[in-house]
């Protein structure tokens, strides 16, 4: 993918935005052969502060492996702040491309690659341009997938001196075809809570069951039962899943255990469900146990609010959007019951987040997100670059 492949893609884009395009690929592609779990992101943070630094935009390390920078305007103004994630997830790639990891058993199978390289290149449009007003503060999160990386960051004062007006931050998106946009106001991915519950039983030979108590049959019994949760104790009307993602517990044919180990998350829209949920489901499983004489401890994580955009924050956006792929290419997708952690961020400053279109079955950019072959029509780079300045300059001033 190069400059020359922007040619027909009925976008309308800045010279600014076609000269960095071949940078903002070579980033992406540098980033996705190198790419590093939540937490990890050593290589990918000292890519930042370099770039950053080489730009001339004073940068620093945040909350363990985050990068927060500052771009002032001439005159003070409105504060907004760009957002990419920096994580990659414990996939073993399948991809046969020449950009292919190079770690073993780890993937950019969420495109953060390109949501890092995206901002690279704003952020550098943006320093070399000069802001006539305000600030431009760039957020480069770690530990999106489940890690807490925006709570770390928020807690480590990302979001004050200077406080944001405005938050904006992209997703690419497979499921959307290139060229389409979705900024959409209201809730737009869900809440998520994470648990791991343990249920403890007696261990006993499998042959003298009555001696033990075992908590295979109890788990089988909790899992059971709590699918009864979502449709019967959430309206129809209202979004949400319980899924349960792992069962672990002995190891031979002829022994009852004396643990099981199951994982899961609970995910909805609306905060009152996604609590009534997980409360259902602490109460079910501890009458259960209770009834076959074993006990259960419940580990919750990850009890994440759902991320909802700002109309007004995100009427910009789209009119930033708008500019760039036309009305006739912005969509409004189905609400996702998938959780994003920049709804912390949107928690406490009115925001948007923007789903770019990133799917091309031709250049292979057809498999859902954390698939093994996951992959991106780059393209959406240049048009989430020209949404993110579109947007600073219409907020701003
Ligand atoms: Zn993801
Ligand atoms: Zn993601």
């Amino acid at each position: 993918m190069s400059k020359a492949d922007l040619e027909g893609s009925r976008l309308a884009l800045s010279d600014d935005v076609s000269a960095v395009f071949d940078s903002m690929v070579a980033t992406r592609r540098d980033l996705h052969a190198h790419p590093e779990v939540a937490r990890r992101e050593e290589r990918t943070q000292g890519v930042v502060l370099e770039r950053l630094t080489a730009a001339g935009i004073p940068a620093n390390p945040l909350g363990g492996t985050g990068v927060v920078g500052l771009i002032d305007g001439a005159r003070s103004g409105k504060v907004v702040l760009l957002r990419a994630d920096m994580d990659a997830l414990p996939i073993a790639e399948e991809n046969d491309v020449p950009y292919r990891s190079r770690s073993e058993g780890v993937m950019h199978a969420c495109g953060h690659d390109a949501h890092v390289a995206l901002l690279l290149g704003v952020a550098e449009i943006l320093a070399r341009r000069g802001l006539g007003q305000g600030a431009v503060k760039l957020m480069f999160q770690p530990a999106e997938e489940g890690a807490g990386g925006a709570r770390t960051m928020i807690e480590a004062g990302v979001l004050e001196d200077p406080t944001p007006d405005a938050a904006l931050a992209f997703h690419v998106w497979s499921g959307i075809p290139f060229g389409r946009v979705a900024a959409v106001d209201g809730p737009i991915l869900a809440g998520l809570v994470g648990f791991e519950m343990i249920v403890t039983g007696k261990g006993t030979h499998a042959a003298m069951p009555e001696l033990g108590v075992d908590p295979v049959a109890v788990a089988a019994q909790i899992i059971t039962n709590a699918q009864t949760l979502v449709t019967r104790h959430v309206s129809p009307a209202d979004p949400a899943v319980l899924s349960f993602t792992a069962i672990h517990g002995g190891e031979a044919f002829n022994v009852i255990p004396e643990q099981v180990t199951v994982k899961g998350t609970i995910r909805a829209f609306d905060d009152a469900v996604r609590t009534r949920l997980r409360d259902g489901l602490i109460e079910l499983a501890r009458g259960l146990a209770a009834v076959a004489g074993a006990r259960v401890e419940f580990e919750l994580f990850e009890d994440l609010t759902p991320t909802v955009n700002d109309p007004a924050v995100t009427a910009v956006a789209r009119e930033a959007a708008i500019a760039v792929v036309g009305a006739d290419r912005l969509i409004a997708p189905r609400p996702q019951l998938v959780s994003e952690d920049f709804a912390l961020v949107l928690d406490r400053v009115p925001g948007a987040m923007v789903l770019l279109g990133a799917g091309n079955p031709d250049l292979g950019a057809a498999f859902p997100h954390h698939h093994p072959r996951f992959e991106i029509d780059e393209r959406a780079l240049a048009v989430g670059a020209e949404i993110a300045l579109g947007f600073v300059a219409r907020f701003c001033g």
